[in-house]
C-alpha cells in the first residue's frame, strides 16, 4: 500500500513537472505564435510605458521638441504580419536606424567586397561621431554604422548629382518600407544648420581618399537621409525585409539581394549600438540599429523585426525604453542569435 501510494506520488510529480517544466521548453522550441507576439507587444508598451529614464537628443535641437512620452512598440513578421502597441504611427526621423539600410543599396549596387575595402566593417567601441575613430584606421572610415562609414556609405551611392543620390536612397527606403516617406524638413534644417562635426569628418575623410563623392554633397545627402520620417511600423517593415532574406514580405517584392543580408545583419550586431554594442549583444542576442531620434530596429533572421521607439536616450544614445521592450521580447521567446541557453 505504501509503495503503490509512493509510486502514485511519484506520478503526480511527474505530470507535474511535464506540464511546468516541459511542455513550456517544448513550446518554447516553437516560433512564437501570433497570439503570443501579440501578447508580448502588449507586456513590453504596458510594462516599461511609465520609464522616464534618459532625455531627448539635443545636440539637433528640432528632436528635443519632440514630444518625450511618445511610447510604441511593434513586430513585423517574415510573414507579414504585425502586432503593435502605443504611438506606432507617429512619424520620427529615422536617424542612424538609415544606415545599416544605405550599406545595403552600396552592397547591391557594388557587392559586400566594395564596403568591406572602402569602408571597413570593424566596430569603433567609441561614440557615433567618435573624430577619433575616423582617424584610428588612416585606410577607411571603419565601418557604415558610424557617422563617418555613413557618409561614405552615401559617397559610395551610384549618381550623378545630389538630387539624384537622395532620390536613390529614398527610393530604396520606400521599398524596404512598403510606403512613401518623406523628409521631416524642420529636422532636416535644424542639422543641417548643426553639423559641423559631420563636416569635419567627411573632409578627413576625403583628406585621405576614403570618400568617393564630393565630401559636402555626401553629408548633405547624410544629413537629409537622416530627417526621413518613418513610423514604428514602416521601420518594423523595413527590419522584416531583412529578416526575409531581402524580400519584403509586405509587398512580396525582392529589394535586397538575400546574399548580402547576413553581411548586413553582422556589422548591426557588431556596431549597431556603437560603445554599447558588446552589452547589447550580450542581453538581447540580436543585430540591432539604433538611432537619436528614438527608433530601434532588431531583427530576428527568418522570423521577424522588433522596432521599439521613445524619445528619451541614455549617454551612448540609445532609446532607453525602447531598448528594454526589445529585450524583454526577445528574452521572452529566447530570440537571441546565439541560441536560447535552455
Ligand atoms: N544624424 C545624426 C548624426 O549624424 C545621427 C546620429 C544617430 O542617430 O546616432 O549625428
Amino acid at each position: 500500500m505504501k509503495t503503490e501510494m509512493t509510486m502514485v506520488a511519484r506520478s503526480i510529480v511527474l505530470m507535474a513537472w511535464l506540464l511546468v517544466v516541459a511542455v513550456p521548453v517544448e513550446a518554447r522550441e516553437n516560433p512564437p505564435s501570433a497570439a503570443e507576439l501579440k501578447a508580448a507587444v502588449q507586456e513590453a508598451y504596458d510594462k516599461f510605458k511609465d520609464v522616464t529614464d534618459g532625455a531627448n537628443a539635443n545636440y539637433i535641437p528640432e528632436l528635443d521638441k519632440v514630444p518625450s512620452d511618445l511610447f510604441g512598440v511593434a513586430i513585423v513578421t517574415a510573414r507579414g504580419e504585425v502586432f503593435a502597441v502605443g504611438d506606432v504611427d507617429y512619424s520620427f526621423s529615422i536617424q542612424s536606424v538609415s544606415k545599416p539600410f544605405t550599406a545595403a543599396l552600396v552592397m547591391q549596387q557594388q557587392g559586400a567586397e566594395a564596403v568591406a575595402q572602402k569602408i571597413g566593417v570593424e566596430p569603433t567601441g567609441l561614440v557615433f561621431n567618435s573624430i577619433m575613430a575616423t582617424q584610428l584606421i588612416p585606410q577607411v572610415s571603419v565601418n557604415p554604422l558610424v557617422n563617418s562609414g555613413a557618409i561614405a556609405s552615401v559617397s559610395m551611392v551610384k549618381a550623378d548629382s545630389a538630387s539624384q543620390r537622395f532620390d536613390a536612397i529614398l527610393d530604396w527606403f520606400n521599398r524596404l518600407a512598403a510606403a512613401q516617406l518623406t523628409v521631416i524638413e524642420d529636422v532636416y534644417q535644424s542639422e543641417a544648420a548643426t553639423n559641423q562635426r559631420n563636416r569635419a569628418h567627411a573632409y578627413i575623410l576625403a583628406a585621405s581618399e576614403r570618400i568617393y563623392s564630393d565630401p559636402m554633397e555626401a553629408t548633405d545627402v547624410y544629413t537629409r537621409q537622416c530627417s526621413i520620417g518613418v513610423t514604428a511600423k514602416q521601420l518594423a517593415v523595413m527590419g522584416a525585409t531583412l529578416a526575409n532574406g531581402g524580400t519584403n514580405p509586405v509587398t512580396g517584392q525582392r529589394v535586397l539581394d538575400a546574399q548580402y543580408v547576413p553581411k548586413v545583419l553582422s556589422v548591426m550586431l557588431t556596431a549597431g549600438f556603437y560603445n554599447e554594442s558588446g552589452i547589447w549583444s550580450y542581453t538581447a542576442g540580436l543585430p540591432a540599429k539604433t538611432g537619436v531620434g528614438g527608433g530601434i530596429v532588431a531583427v530576428v533572421p527568418g522570423r521577424m523585426a522588433i522596432v521599439g521607439f521613445s524619445p528619451r536616450l541614455n549617454e551612448a544614445g540609445n532609446s532607453v525604453r525602447a531598448m528594454k521592450a526589445i529585450q524583454y521580447i526577445s528574452e521572452k521567446f529566447g530570440l537571441s542569435i546565439f541560441g536560447d541557453g535552455r
